[in-house]
């Protein structure tokens, strides 16, 4: 159990691995395949003393590129004890220094935008250009964090009695950890650690085992920003590390993304040891389209929306509720358009969606093709290609008449499969998405105003889009769902992000003034 003190840049990418078209100068070069693949801790690599692994894959290959290191309970308790031992100096740096460091980490990874999005497409497989718009919308996060000192200002009341002022402050919380999936490696880590770190708080990141490269690389990038050694620490592994976090007595506070039955069981197992806790689980996002519609326009969107990232989005479109006659026309657009859609490697330049995580998930994505018609749901367009032999891939699948009761419309299916549910009301189709067990996002397609305005004030999800498929909150606001889509009270980055990294200190101050000294044993009072 070595912590390597010479910062060997952990991931280099391979040059044979990157498309002519994506080939951006890189000058950490080296390789990702059939690397060991193993933690960060205390600003270096660390080669833990577990000896279980998890195999990585380039899934638009479907080739072995790494073995990832499981931790064991010492290998996270080792993270965690760097992370406190890094934090009350940490806590201590003047707010202009941290924020000064959260405008040099913006900066290198700004710099480093394109490596970070190969990595992204390598383990993960969707397309480079959507790898970088993830990087992309965990930089805006970051440089919301660049405004820190602005975000921590507390409140003061003067004179609330004679001489006494009271004010509030916020604080950080300790070392707080964040563990997170695979279909945004860079992006949902980002969304935690950098509000955390800027709140104060030092940091311990479990990412998900599928593509953990990321996660280390960005933990390398931190350093030569100039954060300090074990601020932010990485994990790989399990369950194990996962359990371990959750009940180590010096982890304040954990934040999770996932799905929901993990992120129940994450949020049970944190709150029941104490620990604040948020945890993000999955979704089944209904996007309405009402019959005054522009359907062209409705078509584009829900096919970006259904099958951008192969459907691997929690704000993913996976159910369409058209409403009325506009149904027909609806899905022969749609249908039109997946004919179109380019399906390949993520690194090809043509390529517009790229292969699904693993096989075991395509194979459980396509066994809802095989079912829905059984169920009553005709498949309008089949995506299962033997042809596609190569890799983990799926085309585009449009599946129409789907209905409640029936597992393609019951269960988070997270692939390239758009469902078509048809009712004849508005009100049929907000009931639907109401009733639904998930709250994540949602839309509605209308020209309607008032009809739109209705909606905004009548649906139970978290995250609303009119007239826009995939409402993800800008860095300013905050990112969550409702119902079971999130345990806990405090959605993901903006004020509630900074809300969640910080406990607040009222404190009620007098000064010396020995002429109002006297001895009251009454409760103090204002007036
Ligand atoms: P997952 O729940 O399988 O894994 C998430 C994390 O939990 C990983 O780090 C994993 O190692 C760990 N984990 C898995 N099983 C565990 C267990 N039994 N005990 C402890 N830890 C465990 O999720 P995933 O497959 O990586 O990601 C896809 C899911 O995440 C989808 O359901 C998607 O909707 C959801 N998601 C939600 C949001 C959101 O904002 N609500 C965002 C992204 C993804």
């Amino acid at each position: 159990m070595v912590v390597q003190p010479n910062r060997a840049p952990a991931y280099r990418l391979h040059h044979q691995q990157m498309s002519k078209e994506h080939n951006v100068t890189n000058t950490n070069e080296v390789s990702t395949r059939s690397q060991a693949i193993s933690h960060w801790i205390s600003g270096g690599t660390y080669h833990g003393a577990s000896t279980r692994t998890g195999p990585v894959f380039n899934p638009s290959t479907g080739e072995q590129t790494g073995a990832v290191e499981f931790a064991n309970v010492e290998d996270v308790d080792f993270a965690v004890s760097s992370a406190k031992a890094a934090f009350p100096a940490w806590r201590a740096l003047a707010l202009g220094k941290r924020a000064e460091l959260m405008f040099r980490i913006r900066n290198i990874m700004l710099e480093h935008r394109d490596d970070i999005a190969r990595l992204i497409t390598l383990e993960h497989g969707k397309v480079f250009d959507d790898a970088r718009g993830e990087v992309t919308r965990g930089l805006e996060v970051i440089e919301f964090c660049c405004g820190i000192p602005h975000l921590l200002k507390g409140g003061m009341s003067e004179q609330v009695s004679n001489g006494i002022d009271v004010y509030s402050i916020r604080q950080p919380l300790g070392v707080v950890a964040g563990i997170t999936p695979f279909n945004f490696p860079a992006m949902v880590p980002m969304w935690m650690w950098a509000p955390a770190l800027a709140c104060g708080n030092t940091f311990v990141l479990k990412p998900s085992e599928k593509d953990p490269s990321v996660s280390l690389y960005l933990a390398q990038l931190l350093s030569e920003a100039g954060l300090p050694d074990g601020v932010l620490n990485v994990v790989q592994g399990d369950r194990v590390a996962v359990e371990t976090l959750l009940e180590h007595h010096d982890v304040a506070a954990v934040s999770f993304v996932g799905s929901t039955p993990v992120a129940k069981q994450v949020y049970e197992k944190a709150t029941r040891a104490g620990k604040r806790c948020q945890a993000l689980g999955g979704a089944k996002n209904h996007m309405i389209v009402l019959p005054d519609a522009d359907v062209e326009m409705a078509a584009d969107a829900a096919v970006g929306a259904g099958y951008g990232s192969a459907g691997e989005r929690c704000m993913a479109i996976s159910l369409l509720v058209a409403v009325g006659d506009v149904a027909d026309p609806l899905v022969a657009a749609i249908q039109r358009r997946i004919g179109k859609i380019q399906v390949g490697d993520g690194m090809n330049a043509t390529s517009e969606m790229g292969p699904l995580i693993s096989e075991a998930h395509r194979d459980r994505v396509a066994s809802y093709i095989e079912r829905a018609p059984s169920e009553g749901a005709p498949v309008c367009v089949d995506g299962r290609d033997p042809q596609l032999d190569l890799g983990f891939f799926l085309r585009p699948s449009l599946i129409d008449h789907v209905k409640p009761g029936m597992s393609v419309y019951d269960d988070e299916i997270f692939g390239p499969v758009l469902s078509v549910t048809r009712v004849d009301s508005y009100q049929e189709a907000v009931n639907l998405v109401n009733k639904n067990q998930y709250g994540n996002g949602t839309a509605i397609f209308t020209r309607d105003g008032g009809a739109a305005r209705q909606f905004q004030f009548d649906v139970q999800a978290g995250m609303v889009g009119i007239n826009v498929p995939i409402p993800v909150p800008v860095a300013y606001y905050s990112f969550g769902g409702w119902k079971q889509s999130l345990f806990g009270d405090r959605h993901l980055y903006g004020t509630e992000g900074i809300d969640f990294y910080t406990r607040t200190k009222v404190v009620t101050a007098r000064w010396p003034d020995p002429s109002t000294s006297s001895v009251d044993l009454g409760f103090p009072q204002t007036r």
